[in-house]
């Protein structure tokens, strides 16, 4: 499972190059509609003489993620337009704590949330952008209070970044497709990874597969 693990990262490096695809899913129809909206917002700038050539590249992130329907089934990977809101947009979207975690790099206290591990299959997405992020299958309980994964449910749908907040240094994990912050990743996880994606359970959205 080590091997397989790595083999995804290797993966997600070759297809960087993908062109712009209408294979996006209607998910991401609907960031591109947003898009749009930043786009005027973009005209508004180059009337004041910003360069057409920074605006055109800040209209275009794309981000390469694995998509799931909501069987769990894996689809595929697309690139789809990274999700950006403003901070009154994420507020009305978002619930207060969700808001807090995602957005401000928050962290819920211990054993307040959702955090065993549910009775049945079934995965976890964003509460920002509805990204998979997560499989049941893959959840164990850590005792931290925390949900705990020992791998994402696709390497590519996940960002990691260095935190050195708090006089330590960990790494942060973060949707890759709204850059919302979800937890950090541990070393001391159990087989096969030995990883522990330690979540916070309001940056989840639990998607039940079936009957166990
Ligand atoms: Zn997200």
């Amino acid at each position: 499972m080590v091997g397989r693990y790595m083999k995804h990262r290797d993966m997600n490096t070759q297809v960087s190059e993908q062109p712009l695809s209408n294979h996006a899913p209607d998910i991401g129809r609907r960031r591109l509609l947003l898009g749009s909206g930043l786009a005027l917002g973009a005209g508004a700038l180059a009337s004041m003489g910003w360069p057409a050539r920074t605006l055109a590249a800040g209209t275009s992130s794309m981000v390469q993620v694995v998509v799931f329907d909501d069987n769990g089934q894996r689809m595929g990977d697309r690139l789809v337009p990274l999700v950006q809101k403003s901070e009154a947009q994420w507020r009305k979207q978002l619930s207060p704590a969700a808001y807090r975690i995602l957005r401000e790099d928050g962290t819920e206290r211990a054993f307040s949330g959702d955090y065993n591990k549910p009775d049945r299959p079934g995965f976890y997405r964003c509460v920002g952008c509805g990204n998979a992020l997560y499989d049941a299958a893959t959840q164990f309980h850590s005792g931290t209070g925390w949900p705990s994964f020992w791998q994402p449910i696709a390497e590519e749908n996940v960002s990691r970044h260095s935190d050195r907040t708090f006089f330590m240094t960990r790494t942060k994990i973060s949707c890759k497709q709204c850059e919302g912050h979800l937890g950090h990743v541990f070393n001391d996880g159990p087989k096969p990874t030995g990883l522990r994606y330690c979540m916070d359970s309001v940056a989840l959205r639990f998607v039940p597969t079936g009957s166990a």
